[in-house]
């Protein structure tokens, strides 16, 4: 395993300079969801959990940890899962709402999100290279937009929480 204080290419100022709102003085990455939904939603996905992640949203829910693993979750080749719902942009996550904000899609349970989703888009094999990272920016149009900038300090953080 590398050691988590090495030097990254989002260490460097300015390799992304005039891709989307990403500037030459940047170190770090730029992200700011515009809440389109994709990385919720397309092929069949996953979305796993830890065991009090699901007690806390069946909590939320008003239901028993059983009843939300029996209707909630389902088993997937990567593990436990939240199920999906079929839907004209295609397998949406089930706490998906594209009706509370109109043109948006935003997440249902998004305080008690699970990890993988609150770390995203700063999961170890995004941040691997550049070229990831773009690659990962044509599915998601946050990438490398907005005028926050996250400080390399906190991508590794989040990379290191990345459930996997
Ligand atoms: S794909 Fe990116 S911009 Fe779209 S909802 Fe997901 S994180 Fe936000």
């Amino acid at each position: 395993m590398s050691n988590p204080n090495d030097l990254n290419w989002f260490d460097k100022q300015g390799p992304r300079a005039g891709f989307r709102d990403a500037k030459a003085s940047d170190k770090g990455l730029r992200f700011q969801c515009s809440l389109c939904g994709n990385c919720c939603s397309g092929s069949e996905g996953y979305v796993g959990f830890t065991q009090d992640e699901a007690k806390a949203i069946a909590d939320r829910l008003g239901i028993t940890l059983e009843y939300f693993m029996e209707h909630y979750s389902h088993d997937t080749k990567a593990g436990r899962s939240f199920i999906e719902k079929d839907t004209e942009f295609g397998k949406d996550c089930v706490f998906l709402d594209r009706e509370t904000v109109p043109g948006k899609a935003v997440c249902g349970i998004y305080e008690l999100r699970p990890m993988q989703c609150k770390t995203w888009p700063f999961w170890p094999h995004v941040v691997s290279t550049e070229h990831a990272w773009r690659k990962a920016a044509v599915g998601c149009p946050g990438i490398d937009r907005g005028s926050k900038v996250i400080k390399p300090e906190e991508i590794r953080i989040q990379r290191a929480r990345t459930p996997m």
